[in-house]
């Protein structure tokens, strides 16, 4: 069975589990998922989710712990990663001084970009690589404001979902919808994971 990870040091981290276990039973693969909030987790995963939260904590806490060069590490092997929110913003490179990004990204990501005053709101989505509309769930969200890597999603010309080599980014939360294509096509159907 796959082993995922969940970044836990803040965020909807029994969320991603959940859309993990859904994501994986359509397969028949068994997912058995691990909670990262120390270093030495990473190294054993196939899989990797980046939950969202308060960016800034996310980002202290990664480079605290010693977790960000495992990270680095893990899509350096081209293990799949799925940032989702303000694991967007810590994967990306960043345009707000307080929050330390992993550069893995090349997207820069600005915070809240559509305004404090939307604080959230659900949209459904065309995403490069999926039949049919993603149900996708905003909260005070970031957008992608300068990609150079492929954007598979847009809001408003705005770009909410990013795909780099191994990695995927959203702005939106993909594990707050009963979906799971989107942890589908971010993990399971990356080349390194499918047989
Ligand atoms: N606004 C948050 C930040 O900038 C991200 C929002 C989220 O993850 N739901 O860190």
């Amino acid at each position: 069975s796959l082993v995922a990870g969940v970044l836990a040091v803040q965020g909807n981290v029994s969320e991603h589990a959940q859309a993990l276990a859904r994501a994986g039973a359509a397969y028949d693969t068994g997912i058995e998922v691990r909670e990262v909030r120390s270093s030495g987790v990473v190294p054993d995963c196939d899989l990797l989710c980046m939950p969202g939260g308060e960016s800034t904590t996310i980002s202290r806490l990664v480079h605290g712990e010693g977790i960000a060069p495992e990270i680095r590490e893990h899509v350096e092997r081209g293990k799949p990663l799925l940032a989702t929110c303000a694991g967007l913003i810590v994967a990306g490179r960043g345009s707000d001084d307080r929050v330390e990004t992993l550069g893995l990204l090349d997207a820069e990501v600005e915070r809240n970009a559509f305004g404090r005053q939307v604080d959230s709101f659900e949209t459904n989505l065309d995403v490069a690589g999926l039949d049919e509309p993603f149900p996708a769930v905003f909260i005070r969200a970031p957008a992608v404001v300068d990609a150079g890597c492929e954007v598979l999603a847009t809001v408003d010309d705005r770009s909410v979902a990013v795909r780099q080599g191994p990695i995927v980014g959203t702005a939106f939360h993909p594990e707050l919808t009963d979906d799971p294509r989107l942890h589908r096509l971010a993990l399971l159907e990356s080349p390194s994971v499918t047989p």
